[in-house]
């Protein structure tokens, strides 16, 4: 006889509470550190649905880890000033003791009068909104940071020692803990499929695993957000579009400190990571969708411009890749707010946090404070969100950051 089976594996039984006061729609770092501010000030009946099976496994864990108050926006500059603080000084003690925001600083290098007289104008807006750090460099001080760099035809540069880099694993993890101590529950392998309006400030949320009444919800759910606002009715104009980055075999020679550098006529940047350098460049022929797989035939197209900004990286090997999607907005920057009232009664009491354009865990401490001011009073109090409103792709008044790579 064939023995009863004890456990099967292909069923994840799921059992979802039947209301909560908010709902978080996206377990990437919006939604964990969204829930972590409203927790933190006391309302914890809330539930984070996450259709895949670990946390930060859409685009958060795939990040660069890239922290800069480089923008050419005073919206972004301002999401940056803010999170960079926060970064400094309360993650490590309030989320994560684990957690380290490392100030290499990002450097930004031009090899053209045009293109540097783009970054002196942006260094004056950013030194306007309290930016100070940021200042003009010269080829020359750029050899001393990174001795191997080819400055043949650098005409200068800006550079930053308050930018760095931080751990999207550490953010993840000490924000997983933190929630679920605090009571926040977050069912994994739980995908959203629909969103029922009852009536003001009701709403049913399904899930293949049962319905949970909600009295609001905060739609987080990254590069899905376009088709999955357009269930509900709603134009939320997030494209998804895939971004790799890849890995060299260790450099030895390559500084451990250096800053995150841009090579801002091609695109193409790099810092260091494990002993040798991860790098980047947007593939403009990349056609949106969900392919997560890494592009090794674009790979072909950023050597040459590495091998020309630092010739000695002929030597490195690459040894690895990996792709997440970028959730792409017209303007590069990212949907914040309220959802505007619609005739079937979705955006009452409806909020969304998307289409971070390849920045946002940068700005994810901005995002939480301000995301979670909305749900709990109705208004933000300590950040001025409103150029970030889904209503500015109807009204034309967009945001323009040109600093998205
Ligand atoms: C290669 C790469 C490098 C990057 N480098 C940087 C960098 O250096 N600095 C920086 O600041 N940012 C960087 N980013 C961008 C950054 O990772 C994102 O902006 C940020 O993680 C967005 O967080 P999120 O929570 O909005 O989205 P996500 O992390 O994608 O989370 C959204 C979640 O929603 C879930 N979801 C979607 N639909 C549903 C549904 N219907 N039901 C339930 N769950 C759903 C998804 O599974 C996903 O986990 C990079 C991104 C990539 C891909």
């Amino acid at each position: 006889m064939r023995p009863a089976r004890i456990f099967d594996y292909n069923v994840t039984v799921i059992n979802l509470p039947g209301d909560a006061k908010i709902v978080i729609i996206g377990g990437g770092v919006m939604g964990l550190i969204t829930a972590w501010e409203c927790a933190s000030r006391g309302e914890t009946d809330i539930v984070i649905l996450e259709m895949r099976s670990l946390l930060g496994a859409g685009a958060t864990q795939k990040a660069a880890g890239g922290v800069r108050a480089q923008f050419t926006t005073a919206a972004n500059v301002g999401m940056s000033k803010y999170s960079q603080d926060f970064y400094r000084r309360r993650f490590t003690p309030e989320i994560n003791p684990d957690f380290q925001y490392l100030e290499y600083g990002y450097l930004f290098v031009a090899r053209s009068e045009e293109k540097l007289k783009a970054l002196d104008n942006s260094m004056a807006l950013q030194k306007k909104l309290g930016a100070d750090a940021v200042r003009h460099i010269t080829a020359d001080e750029i050899k001393e940071i990174l001795p191997d760099f080819n400055i043949d035809d650098v005409q200068g540069g800006n550079f930053s020692p308050e930018d760095g880099v931080v751990d999207p694993g550490d953010i993840v993890n000490g924000l997983d803990i933190s929630i679920r101590r605090m009571g926040v529950q977050i069912f994994t392998d739980c995908e959203v499929t629909g969103i029922e309006s009852k009536s003001n400030f009701n709403f049913v949320v399904n899930t293949g695993h049962g319905n949970i009444n909600a009295q609001k919800i905060l739609v987080a759910t990254g590069s899905w957000s376009g088709e999955f606002m357009e269930k509900c009715g709603v134009n939320v104009p997030v494209e998804p579009y895939r971004r790799t980055l890849y890995i060299s075999g260790p450099l030895p020679w390559f500084p451990k400190k250096a800053p995150f550098t841009f090579d801002v006529c091609t695109g193409t940047h790099f810092r260091p990571e494990s002993g040798g350098i991860i790098f980047l460049k947007i593939n403009p022929d990349e056609i949106p969708g969900h392919n997560e797989e890494p592009d090794w035939d674009f790979l072909e197209n950023i050597i040459p411009d590495l091998i020309h900004i630092m010739p000695r990286l002929e030597e490195a090997a690459v040894i690895d890749a990996w792709a997440g999607p970028y959730a792409m907005t017209p303007d590069h920057s990212a949907i914040l707010g309220k959802i505007p009232d619609s005739p079937s009664g979705v955006g009452k009491g409806m909020y969304i946090a998307t289409g971070f354009s390849g920045h946002g865990l940068m700005h994810s401490p901005a995002v939480g404070c301000a995301m979670s001011e909305l749900l709990l009073d109705g208004v933000t109090s300590t950040l001025d969100i409103s150029a970030f409103k889904l209503e500015r792709f109807d009204t034309g008044v967009l945001i323009h950051e040109t600093a998205a790579f």
